[in-house]
């Protein structure tokens, strides 16, 4: 699992950096410690942003300053990019973003982060720094706790509180003793602030919940979440966990991978009303917009027991993404395992389903006599009735010949 920090691109990088002055941090020296697999490759320095920019430069690296006000500068080495950010320590807050400045002090760096075990270094030889001691130990014990004074923490950065619910839902429970240990006094805080929740940027919102939702299993952090009163100011429309249960528990079982869209409309969110309002609350993608809303607008009748014919139709009107949410959402909720396992066979007839194309055109009507107008479109309209409820199976000979009938 450390292969990643072998990569060619993340020796070319050290190599640049003066010695000493260039370290992992974060989420790849948990990972990397705990055996799982590492998304993305951040770094720290001591070094100012001007002074990275420098080195890079120097080094013939490509970069891009992202977030220079933040100390970022993305680093593009074989196409791929690695963040390397200077050290900064937190000066003031508003509650909704931290505000930081530079320092040279890898401790001070450490202080500003969040949980213990994401304020840990490593050289590019493998040595891991703890600069707050507790690190590497809550790390092995899966100890989910905030560097300092957890309410203090809270208080500057109230994304902290998801983040924190975050890291259990992957982490707690991939532990041997498949949970880990929730720290009391970062549990206290995250729900006697859970209200400041409400002041954060919709898309800092909506981008960690995704991240939250898409862990292998969600379910005992989101459980948590709802007895501390936390998931009720995030997601009042969708704070079901037996329904996340039981999603889950189907992925699990259909090799589903984790579908953080699906999960939410597991966890209740149902209501056209209520999803239109929490789509634009959260100021989703269109995309997820588009998929919720279908989900939500139950206007087709679904049959499981339906000949394949029936369930074509029903997917070429209804879309191919809605019915297999609603299929797999049906299969989930259901006892009765012979019922259960009909959905899931309407939802893998959908995952395999390509939209048919219309045979006919225009040009093969107007080929056959028929005067461009009104009354051609009509016929278009009846021709391709007639071709959706025989299944998508008359072909263009046949329906040249319905167009005869049809006179
Ligand atoms: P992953 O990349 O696997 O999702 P990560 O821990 O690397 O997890 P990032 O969002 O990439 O998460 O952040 C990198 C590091 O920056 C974190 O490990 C943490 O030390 C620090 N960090 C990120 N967001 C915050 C925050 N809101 N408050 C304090 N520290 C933070
Ligand atoms: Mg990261």
């Amino acid at each position: 699992q450390y292969a990643w920090m072998r990569e060619p691109a993340v020796s070319q990088l050290f190599k640049a950096f003066p010695k000493g002055q260039l370290r992992f941090v974060g989420g790849c020296v948990r990972n990397a410690l705990m055996g799982e697999a590492v998304a993305d490759v951040d770094l720290a320095t001591p070094l100012t942003p001007d002074a990275v920019i420098k080195v890079l430069d120097a080094a013939s690296i490509r970069h891009i300053p992202t977030g220079i006000d933040h100390g970022t500068v993305t680093v593009i080495i074989d196409g791929k990019p690695y963040e390397v950010t200077s050290l900064r320590k937190d000066v003031e807050t508003d509650g909704r973003r931290a505000v930081v400045a530079f320092t040279t002090d890898w401790t001070e760096d450490a202080y500003r982060r969040d949980l213990t075990m994401n304020a840990l270094y490593a050289d590019f030889d493998g040595t891991v720094y703890d600069p707050c001691g507790q690190g590497v130990d809550d790390l092995k014990a899966r100890r989910f706790r905030f560097v300092g004074d957890a309410d203090a923490r809270v208080r500057e950065d109230y994304l902290r509180i998801l983040r924190f619910f975050r890291f259990i839902a992957w982490y707690g429970s991939t532990h041997k003793d498949g949970q880990g240990v929730i720290d009391a006094d970062a549990l206290r805080a995250c729900r006697e602030n859970a209200k400041g929740l409400k002041t954060l940027s919709a898309e800092r919102i909506w981008s960690e919940t995704k991240k939250l939702l898409s862990a292998p299993d969600p379910c005992r952090a989101v459980r948590i979440m709802l007895t501390n009163d936390i998931l009720d100011t995030l997601l009042p429309e969708a704070s079901n966990s037996v329904g996340l249960d039981a999603i889950v528990a189907l992925e699990r079982r259909e090799a589903i991978k984790p579908d953080p869209l699906l999960r939410l409309m597991a966890m209740g969110a149902r209501e056209p009303l209520a999803i239109v309002l929490l789509t634009k609350r959260l100021k989703m993608s269109n995309s997820e917009s588009t998929r919720l809303r279908a989900w939500a607008d139950d206007a087709t009748a679904l049959d499981p027991n339906a000949d394949d014919r029936t369930k074509r139709i029903a997917i070429y009107t209804a879309g191919k993404q809605v019915i297999i949410d609603r299929a797999r959402i049906r299969a989930a909720g259901s006892d009765d395992p012979i019922k259960s396992s009909r959905w899931m066979s309407l939802a893998d007839l959908a995952m395999g389903w390509t939209r048919p194309t219309f045979p006919l055109t225009g040009k093969d009507l107007i080929k056959a006599g028929v005067e461009p107008g009104e009354a051609m479109g009509k016929k278009m309209a009846a021709l391709k009735a007639l071709w959706v409820r025989s299944g998508f199976s008359v072909d263009k000979d046949k329906l040249l010949m319905a167009l005869k009938l049809l006179g």
